[in-house]
Parts: C-alpha cells; structure tokens; sequence
C-alpha cells in the first residue's frame, strides 16, 4: 500500500476543509506561537504548499488522554487540520488496521521514510527488568522507540508520561518508567508537557517545523516557550484577587462564589509555567481555574511527585513562611509577590529534595511575577 503523502493544499480540498476554517486555523497558530500577525500570511503559504509530512504516533505506557485531547478538541479548526495537515501512517488507536497489518504499516514507514517523518510518541517507557512491561506486537516499548524514533526528522514526546515518566513514573515506580528523552537519549525531543498536552500547543509546533524547517526555541526542558515560558499565575484572571488578599478558605465560601484567588485551596500557579490560561480547553472558552478549580501544575517537572498534595499550598519554609505572607500580601506587610514566589520556588526545591527520591525540581522561572 502506498503511503498518503501530497501537499496539505489537496489534503484539505478532497477533507471539505474550508479556506475560511484554515484561515481561522492559521491565525490561532501564528498567536500560539507569538508570532507578530504580518507572519500570517507566510505560515499560510509556507502549509499550503509544504508536502504532507509522514507521522507515526507510538502509545506506550498512557491512559490515551493525550490521544483523546487531539480527537476530541472542541476548536473545529484546529482539530481537522491537525489530522490533515499530516499523513497519519500509524496511530494504534485509530489507525483502521490492526494486528500484523498494522505493525507492517510501521515497518514500512521506518524504511521508506527513514530521515523524514515524524515521530510522537505519548506514554511513559518502562526499563526494568529488560521492559518487559510493555512489549507490543512481541517488542518492548523500548525496542520500538529505540528503532522509530532514531530513524524520524523530528520526535516529539506529548504528555507528562512521554516526557518525563509523568504518573507512571511516580514513586515507587516498579517498572521503572522513565520519559522518552532519557530511554532513548541518543535524539532530541521536543517535550510538550501536560496531562494532557493541549492540542494547540502541539499543532503549532508542527506549524512551525512545516514554516521554518525547525523547530521552536525551547527551554532547559527542551519545551516550547512559547508555551512553557510564562508562569500561570502572571497570566491568570483571578491574580488581583491574590494581590488583593483575598483567597477562597474552603469550597463553596463567598470567595469562592466571587472568583477569588485558589492560592489557598492548593493552586500551583505561582509555581508552574504553561500557556494554559490563554490557549485554554474547549474552543478557548476556559481553563481550571477561571472555572473554580486550582492549578496542579501539570505540565510541571515530575508534578505527581512534586506537587501534591494537590489540594494544600505548597509547605511553609523556615524562613519564608509561605501562607502567612499569602495572607499578609494584600496589607502590603512583605516586600511584595516577587518575595513570595520566591519563597514557592525554594519550597519546591527543597521538598522535592527531601521527599521525593530522585526528583530535582528546577521549574523554569522566565521573569519575576509581576508586582
Ligand atoms: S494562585 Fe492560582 S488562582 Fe491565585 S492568582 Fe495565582 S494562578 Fe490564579
Ligand atoms: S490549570 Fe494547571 S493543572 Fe490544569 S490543565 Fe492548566 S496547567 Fe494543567
């Protein structure tokens, strides 16, 4: 069987995709990406004549939350071209074949298209005991990943499993799962972090390969700032409140009912970068914490471990005295929010240190929150 290949142009006119809908499409991803709006015409040339490029999508150990976040993204655009803007050659989940036909699929991709697809691979791998805790089709998920992700352009790990182990990974860890960068430390990966990855994010990475023939700048993480470069809580609607003193003391209260800050009730936002609070979930309509819940953090460094409890700010740190300050902030008693997240940050170090096995907690901190 021939692979689907062909210009994204075609793809999308025999899909019924509309110029209108890749309009749309391609001005949500120059703003993913913040880029300035005279690239909007470049970025959609440069998709509209680019050759459909080759994907596999490998699932290890994951519960397919990030497969499920692409399938069923509620931003029509975004969705419909993702899946046309690549030729999907092999995806367990919903590939049509299955069995040796589908295992034959990846064969022939890693052979023909050697040195030109792409690779994403979503799911935690595990290394003990020669990773037999998750073969496929006879092979170890390690095997697989070794072979595949060698052989592709560009990999690109989705979800906090495939970056850095994620819940798989979290102590104790039997199968000793790690992410796809430290299994296979021979290539480089971009990680898009998050549980799930938000499906924007990783369609403007892939815009930008397809514009520019590389990939974003990315961080000490090898994540994409452009979406990992801000701290949630610099770009969180409920931020006046937290400057105000003003926190929400248990579910339900007046606080609560009024949009206070969740600092209190265990948000990490003052801990953790993403662009969540501006690309959102559900067409764009919102995020956790505009809709009342706190932030956990998840696409945060090893979170499971190093952010929970999730519900309970991060612990006091001698010295610091990090809920006493969050009460104090809003009479103006310390020398500002910069102080405080400052105090999160060594919290975090130091916890994770201490009660986490082998974590080390290094959350990028791109600017001080502003005062
Ligand atoms: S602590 Fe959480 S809810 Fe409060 S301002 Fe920061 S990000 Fe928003
Ligand atoms: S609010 Fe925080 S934990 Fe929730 S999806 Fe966004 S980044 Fe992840």
């Amino acid at each position: 069987m021939p692979l689907l290949k062909g210009t994204l142009a075609e793809a999308l006119k025999v899909r019924g995709v509309s110029r209108r809908e890749f309009a749309k499409f391609c001005s949500t991803m120059v703003a993913t990406l913040a880029l300035p709006p005279q690239y909007l015409a470049a970025v959609a040339d440069a998709l509209q004549r680019a050759d459909r490029p080759v994907l596999v999508w490998l699932e290890f150990q994951d519960c397919a939350g990030n497969t499920e976040s692409m399938l069923r993204s509620s931003n029509p655009p975004v969705a419909d071209v993702v899946l046309n803007l690549l030729s999907w050659e092999y995806h367990e989940t919903i590939m049509a074949g299955a069995g040796k036909q589908a295992e034959a699929a990846l064969k022939r991709v890693v052979q023909q298209d050697a040195g030109k697809y792409i690779a994403v691979v979503e799911g935690a791998i595990p290394t003990a005991d020669g990773g037999v805790y998750c073969t496929i089709a006879g092979r170890t998920a390690l095997d697989i990943a070794t072979e595949v992700c060698t052989h592709a352009a560009a990999c690109i790990a989705v979800g906090a499993c495939a970056w850095d182990g994620g819940l798989v990974r979290s102590n104790p860890n039997p199968t000793g799962a790690v992410g796809l960068q430290e299994a296979v430390p021979g290539v480089k990966v971009v990680n898009l972090g998050g549980c799930p990855h938000n499906v924007a994010n990783t369609a403007a990475v892939l815009v930008h390969y397809l514009t520019f023939h590389e990939m974003p700048a990315l961080d000490q993480y090898n994540r994409p700032l452009f979406a990992y470069g801000r701290l949630i809580h610099d770009q969180c609607e409920r931020r006046a409140h937290y400057d105000a003193g003003q926190f929400v003391e248990e579910w339900g209260d007046e606080g609560s009912r009024k949009g206070w800050c969740l600092y209190k009730m265990g948000c990490k936002g003052p801990d953790a970068t993403y662009n969540c609070p501006t690309v959102r979930w559900n067409g764009g309509t919102s995020w956790p914490v505009k809709s009342g819940h706190g932030c956990i953090a998840c696409a945060s460094h090893r979170f499971w471990d190093a952010m929970s409890p999730f519900y309970k700010p991060l612990p006091k740190v001698p010295g610091f005295g990090v809920d006493v300050a969050a009460e104090e902030i809003g009479w103006g008693v310390v020398g500002g929010v910069a102080a405080l997240t400052a105090a999160h940050a060594v919290g975090s170090v130091i916890r994770a240190k201490k009660g986490n096995g082998d974590i080390q907690k290094e959350e990028t901190k791109p600017a001080s929150p502003q005062s």
